[in-house]
């Protein structure tokens, strides 16, 4: 569970992290204020997700020559880069309290 950065009482669950991005904001169950991410760290975490996937769909692709197969390669790398991003968004992404209300 994660602290409202408002109220201080543990509000959030790992999964309601995991879907918040920087512009989206939650209502915290306690206070009812509104959390969100920082933009930098969130975009930050998210990395590997995008590189997963272009890794995937270039090498994959051009190793095999084939479309079919750098699809399927940027899927699995999109799926290997959401593994690695879990853990960053986890640690080094702190709920805030929103730029805007
Ligand atoms: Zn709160």
């Amino acid at each position: 569970m994660y602290e409202c950065p408002w109220c201080g009482r543990k509000s959030f669950s790992f999964w309601q992290k995991q879907s918040l991005g920087p512009s989206r904001s939650i209502a915290c169950g306690h206070c009812a204020r509104r959390v969100s991410v920082p933009w930098g760290r969130a975009h930050l975490a998210a990395i590997p997700v995008f590189a997963g996937a272009l890794v995937g769909l270039w090498f994959l692709g051009d190793a095999f020559n084939s479309k079919v197969v750098a699809l399927a390669g940027g899927f699995i790398g999109l799926a290997v880069g959401m593994v690695l991003t879990m853990p960053l968004y986890h640690r080094f992404v702190p709920l805030v309290k929103p730029a805007r209300p």
